[in-house]
């Protein structure tokens, strides 16, 4: 079927206290991993399982704007899967009209890096560019850092090598006060929100973009505050770091502090809808590529290794699409 309007997946989702995942593609490979996985847990699950895709403008410039957004569609017109097509964090508004041009059926403006006046101006801006054309806008409020605006190269390397436990401990003492500060204040929501007319809001609720791995605590506390102050829904970045369950907490030994959750909780009780899911998918591609030339380094064919990668990326998204579902604990 065409792809479909974002608003038309994530305000039913809102109201069921589930969320969709929005899964960021830099290949071919990628976005056919995510419609196979979302037709295979339809199948599981017994229940119609959505799908955002999510181009960055860095991922639209790799392939072309284009060929990007063209292979989106081609998959959308040959599956049931019901599919949006969202452009990740788009900074300026040629982006935003890359984007229009190419038939995306949301967007992503990040003003963050701007003071909250300018970031307000902007996504003005951007909803007056998009809803004539029935795009809607997400927003960004409060700052989401990278793990690399904290720890270099090399350091990241290291944090990766150690127990889930203790990277943890680390990243705290060294950025927990920094990303805490860089949270979005909900006394600034409503005001935002309605000043801005954006459609859904990505409010900073403690999350780090780039980590690798599953093992990042929120504040569901701040979601739930956010939560009463507007009924649009929330986006959670940086998802790849967050500890997915109540129980992945307990397996890798972490300590929460007060008002500190999962993703299951942020969906359960903090209204996030929408998961954007990027670097995990990333890491999970390459290592899938390695082992698959490790274990065959005469191999010649790039599509044996391609398969087990994108084997790997469909596995990693069926994972994340069953907690979206609530159909794991
Ligand atoms: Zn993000």
């Amino acid at each position: 079927m065409p792809l479909v309007d974002e608003r038309e997946l994530l305000l039913p989702a809102l109201k069921e206290r589930r969320a969709v995942g929005a899964f960021n593609a830099n290949n071919m490979e990628m976005i056919q991993a995510f419609v196979w996985a979302a037709e295979e847990m339809t199948e599981e699950l017994g229940k119609p399982v959505d799908l955002i895709i999510q181009l960055s403008p860095g991922a639209s410039k790799y392939a072309g704007w284009a060929l990007g957004a063209g292979m989106v569609k081609i998959v959308a017109q040959e599956t049931n899967i019901r599919i949006a097509l969202n452009l990740d964090h788009a900074t300026k508004l040629e982006e935003i009209e890359k984007a229009l041009e190419n038939n995306f059926t949301a967007v992503l403006f990040d003003g963050s890096s701007l003071p909250l006046e300018e970031n307000i101006e902007l996504t003005r801006k951007v909803v007056e560019m998009c809803h004539p054309r029935g795009v809607p806008v997400e927003a960004e409020l409060g700052k989401i850092p990278k793990i690399e605006d904290y720890f270099s190269k090399d350091e990241i390397a290291h944090l990766r090598s150690l127990p889930a436990k203790e990277a943890v401990k680390i990243i705290r003492e060294r950025a927990g006060k920094s990303v805490e500060e860089l949270m979005a204040k909900p006394e600034d929501v409503e005001m935002f929100v309605e000043k801005t007319g954006c459609d859904f809001l990505a409010a900073a609720f403690g999350s780090i973009h780039g980590i690798w791995d599953d093992i990042w605590p929120v504040r569901v506390d701040r979601l739930v505050e956010i939560q009463k102050r507007t009924p649009l829904p929330l986006v959670s970045h940086g998802s790849s770091g967050i500890l997915m369950t109540p129980k992945d907490v307990e397996e890798k030994g972490i300590e929460l502090m007060e008002g500190e959750g999962t993703l299951l909780d942020a969906i359960q009780t903090g209204g996030v809808t929408k998961v954007n899911v990027a670097t995990i998918l990333s890491v999970s591609f390459i290592q899938g590529f390695i082992d698959a030339y490790n274990a065959n380094p005469s191999e010649k064919d790039f599509r044996n290794l391609g398969k087990v990668a994108r084997d790997r990326v469909k596995e990693k998204v069926k994972e994340y699409m069953r907690l979206f579902a609530g159909a794991i604990s």
